[in-house]
């Protein structure tokens, strides 16, 4: 890095919405924001957390003056207790986001993290970079614009925000101070892109609390609302809700009471009545409770899931009952979501969602305040981010009739020269994802997960091969199919296929007989024959052999008596 070049990397949330990573250099140091994860799809069997791969800045881990988090959304600091020990720095943050993140670190036993908690407004130093948090409404308390300010020029690096009126619980959005950040003359704005296909704006959760409240209101039986834990003014919505309508609430779902613990820990959820524990709630009659559960995403180990299931210890859930889904349904996220409400409405339970009510409002900007941020901050360059592509492209789009002067696309790796002018990708630095399996990271394009991609399409086929030292079958070929062809489905076809095998193993020609390869490959052909597999079925076929030399072969003759 050159010293007099301010420059941006984003390892991770440029082209996806997640795993947020970004990199500020400056004077040959680098400056964190963000450290998330996110959660794996079908592409990747089997894995729960994928990661953001932070190899360019881990080799560089000397210059990485510290970590600062605008929020405690999981996209933004779930990372931490899996990659800190690859870069051991210290951490910024507010009091909400420290006590969550407490409870992440103790509960993953990751000890001598150095956090330091700021106020928003006050202006802290890293390395040579000039702090200031500034609040902004999101769902989820204390989330903050990190305001950089550099000899070389100021940078906006947005976060996840959203403008409302009346968020509740939480800050409004400090318009005063994005306004005065824009008066001081801003370089760069780095802006969340979620909701940029969406016109108009992200509506209010006030009256996302009237729309509850009417709801709730007029049931009759058992209700059970799932939102994201930590978007604790909807929590305060329930609580709010259900006294109102002479409910108690009960919480279910671990990281659902952790949430409830943190917030109230640093001064939030003061003014509602306390929670009933499960045993007790469940005691009391249907339509005096309002459960509040986890996994409104359809989780597979969340409380909603298992409660659908009839596998929860304590909720038990009867036809007529009701499920409010207030959340959104997240894009990519349909089928396992969908799957959830088909148990439920088979059960007779009753499935309100977002499709169907007014239960819950984004906490991103849409079109028009984003455009309002642009009016305030006026930044010479704008750079995307916390996007796919489609989002990106379209923000890009977005600023440019804004009148933004310069404006760029990023990918992760994307190395961007922010200043001095003009702004423009200078480098590609390596990027990746990392997943977390068997408590280890590897990279999520490892073969391991193509061979379990290709095992849940096409199955597999085992053939067990006994030989003598010069090629010859001691012994019919073993031969069993896991998901692969149906064996039993036809009779003789195993036997067909075993004849197959021997005949294969027979053809070779002496010296193919002596090498293992050889006759593996041309077993797996054979077998693909014989079992008229079509070009499209591809099992993995898998030969083992063990050959016997004579010494061996002699030992089992005089075992069986047979010399
Ligand atoms: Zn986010
Ligand atoms: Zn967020």
């Amino acid at each position: 890095m050159r010293r007099d070049e301010l420059l941006f990397v984003p390892l991770g949330g440029a082209g996806e919405i997640g795993l947020n990573l970004n990199l500020y250099g400056l004077g040959g140091q680098w400056l964190m924001v963000d450290l998330g994860i996110s959660f794996a799809d079908e592409m990747l069997p089997g894995v729960e957390i994928i990661l953001p791969d932070p190899r360019f800045i881990e080799g560089r881990s000397e210059d990485l003056c510290g970590l600062v988090l605008t929020h405690a959304h999981e996209d933004h600091f779930g990372a931490i207790p899996y990659l800190w020990q690859r870069l051991r720095c210290p951490i910024w943050c507010t009091r909400f986001t420290a006590a969550v993140l407490r409870r992440k670190l103790d509960e993953s036993h990751l000890k001598g993290v150095p956090v330091n908690i700021v106020a928003p407004g006050e202006r802290f130093r890293i390395g040579p970079f000039d702090c200031e948090l500034i609040q902004v409404t999101h769902s989820i308390p204390e989330a903050h614009a990190l305001a950089l300010r550099t000899p070389l020029g100021n940078v906006l690096h947005t976060g996840d925000w959203k403008l409302d009126p009346a968020p509740l619980l939480g800050a409004l959005t400090g318009t005063d101070a994005l306004e005065a950040f824009g008066h001081e003359g801003v370089l760069a704005m780095v802006g969340d892109s979620t909701n940029i296909l969406n016109p108009g704006t992200s509506g209010s959760e006030a009256e996302v609390r009237d729309s509850l409240m009417e709801l709730i209101g007029r049931q009759t039986t058992r209700v059970v609302m799932t939102t994201f834990a930590s978007n604790v003014a909807r929590l305060e919505t329930a609580i709010k809700v259900a006294a109102a309508c002479g409910r108690e609430v009960a919480a279910v779902g671990r990281s659902m009471r952790r949430m409830i613990d943190a917030a109230r820990e640093v001064g939030y959820l003061q003014d509602v009545p306390d929670l009933l524990d499960e045993r007790t709630a469940a005691e009391l009659p249907r339509d005096r409770v309002l459960w509040l559960s986890t996994g409104c995403q359809g989780e597979p180990r969340a409380a909603l899931t298992r409660i659908a299931a009839g596998q929860h210890p304590t909720l038990a859930l009867e036809p007529g009952d009701v499920v409010i889904f207030s959340s959104k349904i997240i894009p990519g996220n349909e089928r396992t979501l969908y799957n959830l409400h088909n148990s439920l409405i088979r059960a007779g339970i009753e499935v309100i969602t977002e499709e169907d009510h007014f239960v819950h409002v984004s906490g991103h900007p849409c079109r028009d305040e984003i455009e309002q941020m642009y009016r305030w901050i006026k930044p010479r360059i704008a750079i995307p981010v916390h996007g796919e592509a489609r989002h990106l492209h379209e923000h890009r789009a977005f600023a440019r009739r804004l009148g933004v002067p310069e404006v760029i696309e990023v990918r992760n790796g994307d190395m961007v020269r922010l200043a001095p002018a003009p702004a423009e990708v200078v480098e590609e630095v390596p990027t990746g994802r990392l997943v977390l399996e068997n408590d280890g990271l590897i990279a999520a394009g490892d073969d391991l997960f193509r061979t379990r991609r290709r095992l849940m399409a096409h199955g597999t086929v085992l053939v067990g091969l006994v030989l003598d030292a010069y090629g010859t079958l001691l012994a019919a070929p073993q031969l069993s199919t896991f998901g692969a062809v149906g064996l039993d489905q036809e009779p003789g076809l195993k036997v067909g296929v075993q004849n197959a095998i021997e005949d294969a193993v027979e053809a070779l020609e002496d010296e193919a007989a002596l090498d293992d390869e050889q006759i593996r490959g041309s077993v797996r052909a054979a077998v693909r024959r014989a079992f008229r597999l079509v070009r499209e079925r591809r099992p993995i076929i898998e030969v083992q052999i063990t050959r016997l030399g004579r010494e061996a072969l002699e030992g089992l003759l005089d075992e069986a008596g047979a010399v």
